[in-house]
């Protein structure tokens, strides 16, 4: 896997625009903007739907018990956390865990594809509907539930990072255990497609 850990410029300065942003009403009511963490060239990013109060209030990516167990399972496929970009469509958190309206993400969409183009991960991991659903419409992939679509490998064309990949988001996976051999299985899927370019 590749690993640079050098601190890009290009995603620090996103990273600092996240920080200060105002874009949309979200801005209001969080403690922290969560811009994301990882390498500056990792070959796997996952992203999530939107930062919870945890990451609010600590301002990184998956923090908390669905964090931890997104840890453990790809680090138990062999995935060092270290190693990866982690990060979600939505930087703020939207008040009471609800689903981000289309206005946020229209306001924030600029702030993950610039981070997707400065990462150029060969594999994208999108981690529930939120995430699946963004990036589906923006690359004219099929519209369909992450338990649908789970496991199967989209190729993008028009940007830096080859495959697309969902599978299902942590927190869900908190609540129907039943459905975590499936995340492995797409974790090594994940692993697999590193070697296919
Ligand atoms: S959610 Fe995104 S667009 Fe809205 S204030 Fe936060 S960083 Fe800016």
């Amino acid at each position: 896997m590749r690993f640079d850990n050098r601190l890009d410029p290009l995603v620090e300065e996103i990273a600092q625009k996240i920080r200060s942003c105002t874009k949309c009403n979200l801005a209001e009511g969080r403690l922290n903007a969560v811009p994301g963490e990882g390498p500056q060239h990792s070959d796997i990013m996952f992203v999530g739907e939107a930062p919870g109060a945890n990451e609010d209030e600590v301002g990184r990516p998956f923090v908390g018990q669905s964090g931890n167990l997104l840890t453990e399972l790809m680090e138990g496929a062999g995935i060092k956390r270290e190693d990866v970009f982690i990060t979600s469509v939505l930087k703020c958190r939207p008040p009471e865990n609800r689903n981000p309206d289309k206005e946020e993400v229209r306001s924030c969409a600029p702030y993950v594809l610039a981070q997707m183009d400065s990462i150029s991960p060969i594999v994208l991991v999108t981690l529930g509907n939120v995430a699946y659903d963004f990036f589906s419409t923006t690359f004219y992939l099929p519209k369909k539930t992450v338990g649908d679509v789970r496991g199967k490998v989209f190729r993008l064309h028009s940007t830096g990072c080859k495959f697309l990949l969902p599978t299902y988001h942590p927190a869900g996976l908190l609540y129907n255990r039943k459905l975590i051999p499936d995340f492995k299985a797409d974790m090594a899927t994940a692993l697999r497609y590193l070697k296919i370019q």
